[in-house]
């Protein structure tokens, strides 16, 4: 199993913002696209992931127990900030350590 498989704290820790264009039906979607309401629009140029901006923020697409046992319930056709965090990115082991989980090995 991936060690984001029993993470998940990268989901709910950042906004995730992106260009309306990778929602479904938009030129740049990966796959169908990501479901318009999953997200609100914040300016022309940049939509949001629900649940990305709230206090505490968790992506309402992520499903599961933080650090146990999680899964993005919109994987193939999430966006682009999603496809570039993984465990090389700076941000993963600040994130883990927000969630009160430990470093992963870099
Ligand atoms: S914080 Fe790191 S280990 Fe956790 S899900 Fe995100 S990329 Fe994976
Ligand atoms: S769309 Fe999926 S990968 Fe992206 S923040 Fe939400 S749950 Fe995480």
């Amino acid at each position: 199993m991936n060690v984001c498989q029993t993470c998940g704290a990268c989901c709910a820790s950042f906004r995730v913002d992106f260009h309306p264009a990778e929602l479904a039906g938009g030129a740049f979607a990966w796959g169908q696209g990501v479901p318009v309401d999953l997200t609100v629009p914040v300016t022309p140029a940049v939509v949001r992931l629900c649940g990305t901006d709230a206090s505490p923020p968790r992506c309402v697409a992520l499903a599961g127990e933080l650090g146990v046992a999680v899964q993005c319930t919109i994987y193939d056709v999430r966006p682009s900030p999603c496809r570039e965090f993984d465990t090389e990115h700076a941000a993963c082991n600040q994130a883990r350590k927000r969630q009160g989980l430990p470093p992963l090995p870099k």
